[in-house]
């Protein structure tokens, strides 16, 4: 399923992780209805019969027959099918899965079933036939009734409001991971691979929409019946349907026609998708080795409702935000919707093609497309910096998994139906591409690709596990790829490297290396290990030298002494690096002259350190400072996310100004490099880097740029081609942090009078920035209100998130008051979102014993080892924040006096305003 949004988001992530991908996120794991073992189980290449599975294997599906009448105005679907089964024993029981179904005329090879029971409990129907039937082909014919569903699982009605106004309705598909069963009865586990022939009625006026082109369409008065052409071998999962009043752009690539499909009137807005969607298959074709096999490939955007993307295949769903470009969309929507598709279409090999046996390794599917579409997505934007960016991603990732409660990657599912699981996101989706990545690094790109490449050949239109593909790439490279990865994927947590250097009397280095789990608090109860791929670096010039860490102790010869040292070099690795007192200074030092990923990978281990207490602020804020107004938007996002938590942390201190103070004069030479006006010339991340220093400038009270940001607010009001969107968000960020009681109305009436979806949504969140409590309270009662559209009520929750940035306690009454609306939108994870996002987000607004229990008090007790790692986060930010405004205190205690501040403020305002 889908992936990212960047940009403004990235930044937010160390003070409020819940939004670190907007929309796009909780919908990645919306296949997560799993219940998950605590361990990894032993695994093996994979066979249909040892594979796990809770339906019976000796009736096996080898085609389907759909025939399906939705009717939208009664909610109910009338539906027939035809099933042809491969009997692999003789039985007089059949078990499939079916949910909400009532099945008649039961019939195999023509002759009634003797009984036909449906559970709705256990999502299964047995039908018991008069005597058992012999091995070999039977068909099971029948014809049911089910239901169309208000939310996006199984088959869904979606209202929407249409673009020249009015409402109107759609329907379309959700079925990963269980629930193909809710639209027609069907053995609905990935190995069971059928091949799928499906025809609706629908009416006339409508277009429809699935995996394979339409074979015929006859059209009865004001109804079509359409019938799709038979599928290849997939599992249920993948199945498509939507219909609509939808059209379609168009292109050809190859032998594969590429559509884009919206609601009409939004058509036009498809066309950076369509483009897209060219490069990357193209590409595509070409990395895998296997060519795309359909005759063609449509992208579907639905509005609302369903807020993420599904890789079905040959029809890709996708929440419109994450597809379609509208002139008010910003770079950063540029960038969600091309990675989007990039990891969606990556599923079309990996997932499709090629599917895990069992869910236990839909670790891989999703880490797999979240690498190929980092690798994709940097190919073909080179000035997006794409890997620096995905740094975020992973330094998320290791925040989550240095915690004592992470779970490894990999972990066994018993159990699909009952609740939700402890896969999430940080770790299924961002250390599993880490991972990933780091294996293609060691390997090297060439050899890595052509493992994937014997991969893709030996299991194409069948299933795999991760063996599997361990398997292929060690047959490829040469080497024991499995007994490198599993120490990743089987362990939770990540190591801590500890460098120890000496010098000879000559000045030649030797470094020793030793390796414990990386924690942010306590100690690993049992000791880990990891064989670690590094690169190390000696030197600002120096080539990386891969070296395999296995043993604590292993030393090497590396440089000279007074050389810098970089043993995470390119920052590839997913590891964190704590070097000796001698060799960090050193890197200070040299700190500018460093690889420019080399600098994002001190910083990032730096801070790690300081935040688990194992290294003083003081080692940190050398670092920050000594970066100087170098354009690179990485280090600068670390360095401004960290001073963000600081701050926070300095509220209501005595010592704020002083380190407000300070935050500014870090900032003040960059912000003067770059003024207010954009150049021509500048990459997109350089342009966000600008927007992210004047907001912060301007949060951090900086009298001149609040000033110049309502100037242009006031400009803005009158005429609203003076902002481009991309600035959109920071300019009115300011000032809607220091609004008074007629800028709030103002910002208020610039929401309700959005144009889009895209301005709807960028107004609203500007809203939630307010300081003011009252006004604050006001904004809370808007998220509420019946002012927010249909298509954007899974908004809400986001928004409610986003008050708790300044305003945790209203956020949390916000979100305990309205729970249910604000969860409602997200069938299927609603646990996961209070057990473990509330906790992330919510943690400053009550005590933790407080938030603890509310939270228990709301879901099932098989979830509690997601609420311990919700409440061990919030409990170490708490911690973290007591802790980070006690060093700050006594950092500025033992500094020189300062500048007086309006002397400094005014120096640093020239500096700025002379820049434009
Ligand atoms: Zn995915």
């Amino acid at each position: 399923m889908d992936r990212v949004a960047k940009g403004e988001a990235v930044r937010v992530t160390q003070r409020v992780p819940v939004r670190t991908r907007p929309r796009a996120g909780l919908r990645a794991v919306f296949w997560a209805a799993l219940v998950l073992a605590a361990s990894a189980r032993a695994q093996a290449p994979f066979s249909f019969d040892s594979t796990f599975g809770r339906l019976p294997k000796n009736v096996v599906p080898l085609h389907y027959a759909i025939a399906i009448t939705p009717d939208v105005a009664s909610s109910t679907i009338r539906g027939s099918e035809s099933v042809l089964l491969d009997f692999r024993q003789a039985t007089d029981t059949i078990v499939f899965n079916t949910l909400n179904e009532k099945l008649e005329h039961v019939l195999l090879d023509d002759e009634p079933a003797s009984s036909v029971n449906a559970e709705d409990g256990s999502q299964r129907t047995t039908v018991m036939l008069s005597r058992p039937a012999p091995v070999g082909p039977h068909t099971l014919t029948f014809s049911y009734s089910g239901r169309i569903e208000t939310r996006p699982q199984g088959l869904f009605a979606q209202p929407y409001t249409k673009s020249g106004g009015g409402e109107a309705q759609l329907i379309s598909t959700q079925f990963e991971a269980t629930d193909a069963r809710r639209m027609f009865p069907c053995w609905d586990e990935p190995a069971f691979r059928a091949t799928f022939e499906l025809t609706a009625t629908v009416p006339a006026d409508w277009s429809a929409v699935s995996n394979m082109p339409v074979a015929r369409r006859v059209v009865d008065g004001k109804l079509a019946t359409i019938t799709f052409q038979r599928t290849p071998k997939m599992p249920t999962y993948l199945l498509e349907f939507s219909a609509g009043d939808l059209v379609a752009i168009t292109a050809q690539q190859g032998a594969t026609r590429l559509s884009v499909w919206t609601v009409r009137g939004e058509e036009k807005n498809g066309a950076t998708a369509l483009a897209n969607a060219r490069a990357i298959l193209g590409d595509y074709n070409e990395y895998f080795g296997t060519a795309y096999p359909l005759a063609k490939l449509d992208s579907i955007a639905l509005p609302g409702g369903f807020s993420g993307a599904m890789e079905n295949w040959g029809a890709i769903t996708y929440n419109d935000q994450n597809l379609l470009v509208w002139p008010s969309s910003t770079v950063a929507d540029r960038q969600n919707v091309f990675s989007i598709q990039a990891h969606e279409m990556a599923h079309q090999w990996y997932g499709d093609l090629v599917t895990m046996g069992w869910w236990d390794d839909i670790w891989l599917n999703e880490s797999f497309a979240s690498w190929m579409s980092a690798k994709e997505t940097d190919l073909r934007n080179p000035d997006w910096n794409w890997w620096e960016a995905e740094d975020a991603d992973k330094e998320a990732a290791m925040q989550a998994d240095a915690r004592a409660s992470s779970h490894p990657i990999q972990i066994h599912v018993t159990d699909e139906l009952q609740a939700e699981s402890s896969f999430d996101e940080e770790i299924t989706y961002n250390k599993g591409q880490a991972v990933l990545r780091m294996l293609e690094g060691y390997l090297g790109p060439d050899v890595f690709r052509d493992g994937i490449r014997r991969y893709m050949k030996a299991h194409a239109y069948s299933n795999a596990t991760t063996v599997d593909l361990w398997n292929a790439l060690s047959a490829a490279s040469g080497r024991d790829v499995g007994h490198i990865a599993a120490s990743w994927t089987s362990a939770a947590g990540f190591p801590l490297v500890s460098v120890e250097s000496h010098c000879d009397g000559e000045g030649r280095r030797t470094i020793a290396l030793s390796q414990k789990r990386f924690l942010l608090r306590g100690a690993d109860a049992v000791p880990s290990h990891w064989n670690v791929p590094l690169r190390i670096r000696s030197g600002v010039d120096g080539v990386p030298q891969p070296v395999l860490l296995t043993q604590d102790g292993q030393s090497l010869e590396i440089g000279k002494c007074g050389d810098t040292l970089t043993v995470n070099a390119g920052s590839i690795g997913f590891y964190r690096v704590r070097y000796d007192e001698a060799t960090l200074q050193t890197d200070t030092r040299q700190f500018s002259a460093l690889p420019r990923a080399d600098r994002i990978s001190l910083l990032d281990d730096q801070w790690a350190l300081v935040e688990a207490g194992s290294e003083p602020l003081a080692s940190y804020l050398a670092l920050a400072s000594a970066l100087g107004p170098r354009l690179e938007e990485r280090a600068w996002a670390q360095i401004t996310s960290a001073l963000g938590t600081i701050e926070y942390a300095e509220r209501a201190r005595p010592e704020h100004d002083a380190f407000a103070q300070y935050a500014r004069s870090v900032l003040a030479p960059l912000a003067a490099k770059l003024g207010w006006t954009s150049k021509l010339d500048e990459t997109p991340g350089i342009r966000n880097l600008r927007r992210t220093v004047l907001k912060d400038l301007g949060s951090w009270g900086d009298e001149q740029i609040l000033a110049e940001a309502r100037q242009r607010f006031a400009t803005f009001g009158k005429d609203r081609s003076t902002i481009a969107p991309d600035d959109q968000e920071a300019v009115l960020s300011i000032v809607a942090e220091h609004a008074d009681d007629a800028t709030f109305e103002r910002l208020h009436a610039l929401a309700r009078s959005a144009a889009d979806q895209t301005e709807l949504r960028r107004y609203y969140t500007v809203l939630m920035h307010v300081r003011d409590p009252q006004l604050a309270a006001k904004a809370a009662h808007i998220v509420m209100s019946a002012e927010i559209p249909l298509q954007a009520t899974s908004e809400r929750l986001w928004l409610v998130m986003e008050l708790a940035h300044e305003h945790p306690l209203l956020a949390w009454t916000t979100f305990t008051n309205n729970v249910d609306a604000l969860i409602a939108p997200f069938p299927g994870f609603a646990n996961l979102i209070l057990s473990q996002s509330c906790p992330k987000a919510l943690w400053d607004a009550a005590p933790p014993e407080e938030l603890e229990a509310w939270i228990r008090a709301h879901v099932p007790a098989e979830m509690s080892d997601n609420v311990a790692r919700g409440m061990e986060t919030a409990r170490f930010k708490l911690e973290e924040k007591k802790a980070l405004a006690q060093a700050a205190d006594d950092y500025f205690a033992a500094q020189p006096p300062r500048v007086p501040r309006s002397a400094s403020d005014q120096i640093v305002a020239q500096r700025v305003h002379t820049a434009f």
